[in-house]
């Protein structure tokens, strides 16, 4: 089971913390545009003047809070990254000597230049080697090991029936686009990205010593084996259905599933000893993949596999190989006028690799501790809140509310970092190359995760790392996660007052305990496990009120013609809903008692608490990723999430006096009631 995010989507010190978060004011009022009623467009009202004034850089698809955020999270970490560098005390073997060597040469782009395609020569020498079926599948094995995944992904994961223990898991895989869709669709604009990506991928081969008529051949032979594989892929509706991607077998009902590939020679070219059970994400995607790898030419798959290691490594090339990815993922696909500059993708690339190592230096460096109890505060009057609501529903009956309450009780709470560092001493990263340094970090993950395999569920572990600017919420764990990096403005104020820290981040915390019960998170019990604890009616009450939010959002027009995708959005759009309406009653507890009327900056309360809201998902997007995110991402634009959610709140309609004369006017029964 995939973790349901908030976004799509990466010792203490001697000096004052208090004075490394920054003080702004929490609902600064030149970025509202009062020229707009908030009845007819609340998204422009509270972010009008913001949007105007921040036109969307050029290295960005999107700018918004979140991208905002994650700029200055990027000093932050550039920071680290330099000092651990110019520290020349640093132990080798120590996590700042491997982030010093991992980072600098990453930014050594002289050594890349002038090593060019050779740093993957080995790899390419290996792929010229095969001669048979045999050696193809030991071949898929290493580069599995290695972080790239031809034809599916292999991993550990909790068995989604037994959640305390970790099994094999076989997800599908090894497309070059971001979805089967844009193989198999006929629109206009899916053509024109399947002749770009050709075009792509017969360039890519050019650099890497093809000359052109057989580089343009080889790019037909990695689009037609692709869409073979696309056809048989599930759809992302599919993949959104816990009980369909939930097949569990062993070896033995594995070989007999897809006899044609020898998965005995994969498992002992991994070094997976023993199996044991495996869950089989999409059966019918692998038997069609086996039979695929039988009758397809074995010449035809290295291709494929060529392509998808040189795919994998040009971002860690010489320029010719990075401009060439970043010209079509960045610029067709996204809309971006300009490549970020070097040390930040470097330095995605070290907070990626070394996630933990570096986290734990940021946490040192830049996570007040004060944060993490004002938030623990915030998530048990959120949790207070969220049982009132499911006490008091009205389309819920007893016995299902009792397993609600259970679940919600249960529900397990991260904020900041994890207690438990992951161990990096096994990891070896020097001075001698940038590739090299992510083969043995990807090597060392992929280690991490197969020892995992037969064992009983780390609880301490964490999905994410403190760096990442997001949040996320686990059904197999039952808990929500929430890193040191999002408790901070315009999502968290230390010092701010309660209306907007509720708006903001107690929406954020509302939308993820909102998780556990949202269309996927409701098939899943206290433990973490998939079984059905609902009575037959009331799951019939929860799809019914769950349709009224997909028509909405289905009519959701976006760029004139196209429109949500009101079933693959439905789970952060419950979220969303939830989070807002859970938040707005917890504030309405923590209020009580105190003088409401008192404005701030002309503003009750009520209304900062919206306009909070409204400000996290400010931002700007580019037509091409609009469009991209429309096909592919589960949740709603950045509008929508404002305009499609305040309108179904009673008490937005109270805060901002909305009357039926108004443009997003709703009558009251008209308006979904979820959680
Ligand atoms: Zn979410």
């Amino acid at each position: 089971m995939m973790l349901s995010s908030l976004a799509f989507l990466g010792m203490m010190y001697s000096c004052n913390h208090k004075n490394m978060i920054k003080e702004e004011p929490a609902i600064n009022i030149a970025n509202l545009d009062t020229t707009i009623k908030p009845g007819a467009d609340f998204f422009r009202y509270a972010n009008g003047n913001w949007l105007k004034n921040n036109p969307i850089p050029a290295e960005y698809s999107i700018y918004g809070s979140f991208e905002a955020l994650k700029e200055d999270n990027n000093k932050q970490l550039r920071t680290i990254m330099e000092d651990a560098v110019a520290d020349k005390n640093a132990k080798a073997g120590s996590v700042k000597q491997k982030i010093a060597d991992f980072y600098s040469t990453g930014m050594d782009t002289v050594a890349i230049e002038k090593t060019g395609i050779k740093a993957i020569q080995a790899e390419l020498d290996k792929i010229d080697a095969v001669k048979n079926i045999s050696d193809l599948i030991k071949l898929v094995a290493y580069f599995h090991v290695s972080g790239i995944s031809p034809f599916f992904y292999f991993g550990s994961g909790q068995d989604d029936k037994n959640s305390e223990k970790v099994i094999a898991q076989l997800y599908q895989g090894g497309l070059g686009l971001p979805d089967r869709d844009y193989y198999l669709s006929t629109d206009a604009r899916s053509k024109e990205i399947r002749q770009e990506y050709v075009k792509h991928v017969g360039k890519t081969f050019e650099l890497a010593g093809n000359n052109k008529e057989q580089a343009d051949k080889n790019a037909e032979t990695v689009m037609s084996v692709e869409t073979g594989l696309a056809k048989v892929s599930s759809t992302r509706l599919e993949l959104r259905d816990p009980i369909k991607n939930y097949n569990k077998t062993d070896l033995a009902g594995l070989k007999k599933m897809a006899p044609q590939f020898d998965w005995d020679q994969y498992f002992a070219a991994i070094g997976l000893k023993a199996t044991g059970e495996i869950n089989v994400g999409q059966p019918k995607f692998f038997s069609e993949m086996a039979k695929m790898v039988a009758r397809i030419p074995v010449d035809q798959w290295k291709i494929y596999i060529k392509w998808n290691l040189i795919h994998e490594a040009s971002p860690f090339l010489s320029s010719a190989f990075d401009k060439e990815q970043f010209s079509f993922y960045s610029v067709v696909l996204s809309g971006i006028k300009e490549m970020k500059p070097r040390w930040k993708r470097v330095l995605n690339t070290t907070s990626y690799c070394l996630g933990e190592a570096v986290g734990q230096l940021y946490v040192e460096k830049y996570f007040p501790p004060e944060a993490k109890k004002r938030m623990l505060e915030l998530v048990n009057n959120l949790k207070d809140a969220l049982k009132s609501r499911i006490e008091k529903l009205s389309w819920m009956g007893n016995a299902t509310k009792k397993d609600a309450l259970a679940k919600l009780a249960k529900m397990n709470i991260k904020i900041g970092y994890p207690d438990k560092w992951i161990d990096y001493s096994a990891l070896t990263i020097n001075k001698s190359s940038y590739y090299e340094n992510i083969m043995a970090a990807s090597r060392f993950g992929f280690d991490r995760d197969l020892n995992k395999i037969g064992k009983p569920v780390d609880r301490k572990e964490w999905g994410m790392t403190p760096q990442t600017v997001n949040a996320y919420y686990s059904p197999n764990m039952n808990e929500i996660v929430f890193p040191a990096a999002i408790l901070q403005p315009p999502f968290f104020f230390l010092h701010g007052d309660d209306a907007v820290n509720y708006g903001a981040i107690g929406v954020v915390i509302g939308h993820e305990m909102t998780h556990g019960f949202d269309d996927q998170g409701r098939l899943y019990d206290k433990d973490g496990n998939l079984r059905d604890w609902w009575t037959r009616e009331d799951a019939a009450n929860f799809e019914k009120q769950t349709k009224v939010l997909i028509d909405q959002f289905n009519s959701y027009k976006m760029l004139d013609s196209l429109h949500v995708d009101g079933k693959l959005t439905i789970g952060e759009n419950i979220a969303d809903m939830g989070g807002l309406t859970v938040a707005y009653v917890a504030l309405q507890k923590a209020m009580q008692g105190k003088d409401q009327t008192i404005k701030i900056d002309g503003f009750t309360s009520d209304q900062r608490f919206f306009l909070a809201y409204a400000q996290v998902w400010r931002g700007n997007t580019r037509d091409k990723e609009l469009m991209r995110r429309l096909k592919e991402d589960v949740h709603s634009p950045k509008e929508a999430r404002v305009n499609g959610q305040v309108y179904n709140i009673p008490a937005f309609y109270k805060a901002f006096d909305i009357k039926p004369s108004d443009k997003h006017f709703k009558p009251e029964n008209q308006r979904p009631v979820i959680w």
